[in-house]
Parts: C-alpha cells; sequence; structure tokens
C-alpha cells in the first residue's frame, strides 16, 4: 500500500502519518519526489489503516497495490530509478550506459588491454568476471579474489566502474569492496540467501534474468534486494530459453519496454548472453537502445578464439569499437544519446 501526501505537506503531518502507521506494526519507506511524498507502506495490514486516512487533510490518497512485488513496481514510484556511479555516471536518467568487458578476468595482462580498449572506445563501465558460474565443474571457473584484485588495477589505471559477479552470500563483502556494481547472475536470480546478502551492502546490484524465469520472478528477485534497504537495483535482461536452439538463448526485447511500464528500475540488455554469437551482438544491441534500454552489457576479447569463456559471443577490440558510433546514432534516431565520456565524440558533437 502507498500512502500519497498531499503536495506540500508539512514535515509534521509526514512524521504522523509515519507513526501511525508504524504503532499499527507495519514498516514504512519514504519516497520525497520533486511535488510529493509517498509513504510505502510494508507488510500484511490486517488492522485497515488504509481507512485511517480517509479523513486525513494531509493525505491525498491511499492506494493499495495490487502486484506481488511492491518496492519494485511503478505502482510504488512513479519516477524511474536512476543509479548514480562515482564520478557521476548515472543509469536510468534517459543516456546510454555501455558496459563492456570480458566474461572472465584471465589475467592481468588481458584485462588491461581489453579495459583501455573499450575505454578508449567509449564504455563507460568494465565487466569482467573473477567468480565465474560454469555449466560444468571441469571449465575454467574464474580466478575469484586475485582476479578481483586485477579488477581494481583496471579500474585504477583506466578510471572505469567496474561491474563483476558475486555466486555466494560468504563473497559478498568481498566482491563489494572490489565492484562498483555488485552483479547477480542469471544461475543466482532465485538464490534468495544471496539477494538478501546484497541486499544488506552498498553498492549498485543488477540483477540478470533467470534462464527460464517469468518477468514476475525476476521482479521479486529485485524485491529481496530492495527489501532490505538497497534501492539501487537494475534489472540486465539476457535471453531466456524457448524452443529455439539456433541461438544460445532468445534475447526477450519486449521485456525492455514492458519493464519500463511494470517498474522503475534501470534495465540493462546484455546482446552476448542474449544471443551467444558475436556476428548477432551489433544488431541486437542496437535494438535495445531503440526499445529503451538503459545500459548495455557486452562481451569483448582481445582474442575471442583463445577466450578461456565465451569466446563465440564476444567481440574483439575492433569490432567494439566499430560498434559504439553505431549505437550513437541510433540512440540519437530514438531522441537519445549515449552517456558522456571523455573518450568519445558524440554524433551530435562531431557534426558541430
Ligand atoms: C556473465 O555475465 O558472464 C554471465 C555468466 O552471465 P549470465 O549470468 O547472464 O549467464
Ligand atoms: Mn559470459
Amino acid at each position: 500500500m502507498i500512502i500519497v501526501m498531499r503536495p506540500g505537506a508539512a514535515t509534521d503531518d509526514i512524521e504522523r502519518v509515519v507513526s501511525r502507521v508504524q504503532r499499527a506494526g507495519l514498516s514504512t519507506h519514504l519516497s520525497q519526489g520533486e511535488d510529493r511524498t509517498v509513504i510505502g507502506v510494508i507488510g500484511h495490514d490486517p488492522y485497515g489503516i488504509k481507512d485511517a486516512f480517509t479523513h486525513d487533510p494531509a493525505v491525498e490518497d491511499v492506494i493499495r497495490i495490487t502486484k506481488p512485488y511492491k518496492l519494485s513496481g511503478r505502482e510504488f514510484r512513479r519516477q524511474d530509478t536512476v543509479v548514480t556511479l562515482p564520478g557521476g555516471l548515472r543509469i536510468g536518467g534517459g543516456e546510454v550506459v555501455l558496459m563492456a568487458g570480458p566474461c572472465s578476468v584471465e589475467d592481468e595482462a588481458m584485462l588491461l588491454e581489453t579495459a583501455a580498449a573499450v575505454r578508449d572506445a567509449g564504455a563507460h563501465v568494465l565487466r569482467g568476471g573473477a567468480f565465474k558460474p560454469r555449466s560444468s565443474p571441469y571449465a575454467f571457473q574464474g580466478l575469484g579474489r586475485s582476479g578481483l584484485r586485477i579488477l581494481a588495477r583496471a579500474r585504477a589505471l583506466t578510471g572505469l566502474p567496474v561491474v563483476t559477479e558475486v555466486m555466494t552470500p560468504g563473497e559478498v563483502e568481498a566482491v563489494s569492496d572490489a565492484a562498483d556494481i555488485v552483479q547477480i547472475g542469471a544461475r543466482s536470480m532465485q538464490n534468495f540467501d544471496l539477494l538478501r546478502e546484497v541486499g544488506r551492502q552498498p553498492k549498485p546490484v543488477v540483477i540478470k534474468r533467470g534462464l527460464s524465469s517469468t518477468i514476475e520472478e525476476w521482479l521479486l528477485s529485485a524485491e529481496y534486494v530492495l527489501s532490505q534497504g538497497n534501492y539501487n537495483v537494475m534489472l540486465c535482461e539476457r535471453g531466456i530459453r524457448t524452443f529455439e536452439t539456433a541461438t544460445r538463448n532468445t534475447l526477450d526485447i519486449t521485456a525492455v519496454p514492458l519493464l519500463d511500464e511494470l517498474s522503475h528500475l534501470p534495465v540493462v540488455v546484455d546482446p552476448s548472453h542474449g544471443t551467444g554469437r558475436w556476428s548477432l551482438v551489433a544488431a541486437t544491441a542496437r535494438a535495445a537502445i531503440a526499445a529503451g534500454a538503459d545500459a548495455l552489457m557486452i562481451e569483448v576479447h582481445p582474442r575471442p578464439d583463445e577466450a578461456l569463456s565465451d569466446g563465440p559471443q564476444s567481440l574483439t577490440l575492433p569490432n567494439f569499437a566499430s560498434l559504439v558510433p553505431t549505437l550513437d546514432a541510433v540512440a540519437h534516431a530514438v531522441g537519445r544519446a549515449l552517456a558522456p565520456s571523455p573518450t568519445r565524440t558524440t554524433g551530435a558533437a562531431a557534426a558541430r
């Protein structure tokens, strides 16, 4: 349930409403909009708290949230959530953010080479897995904590913020210390203990869609993180299992505008895992921007045929560099732009 205060409601009135709700044994979450304060009421309401405010002059409306997910839904928060990273990079504010890098951190030299190249091409965030969820226990499992140290070095050298995956609750602290964005992988989307643990750490979280998860299950996973007090949550569409076997996954582009209707959280699209083939990445990346994605996450490797994971879906460094101007062009065609990058001249700026 949400309680919408009248525009300009006094702080005393807001506090009075909050304490009345809390006395009924429910918890509250304040959302301060430009003209209105909205109080989210969390918990089961056996006392009919809705009726308590019917005649309250400071309250404009009391709305029951009908969806099973509460904090992640649009009913709860009408404005878009914007995640701001150190350095001021904004995700969800309209401009498109590019996250790029290898599937796995393989060694220091390849990560630094990739990080410098994607930064020079205009990427805003460096991706790279240190803890790798692999289908086979015999496949490369990632460098673990030493991979986190390599990511920290790449961040220091390039200035790029870092997104990296965490697989277990016990590693959340180490990953959170090293990362600017903590990634929940598709295979962990319903690891509820892990979700609760990342909800208790301070860094933004990106939740990849489970391999066969519905939109509702995905939003409920986001709810686990939000309900622990971490509101900087993003959703990443990375393709789902369908009957089709010609591609690794089926990238659900429909999820992008649908999530924009259902949720205020920023939406990231990963066309690399979404297709499984590097030759399909450019077209689907452009489609994602046209559909409204707030950010893209793209796998890039200096030598994809030698990659220890996901080589077939990784772009080479030159292919990534030549993709970026076309993403910029599509963004402008739909009235958007890529987020500013110190190393890239935008189409609009180049035309001046
Ligand atoms: C990854 O980002 O490298 C990854 C393992 O992705 P997903 O969880 O979407 O399969
Ligand atoms: Mn991968």
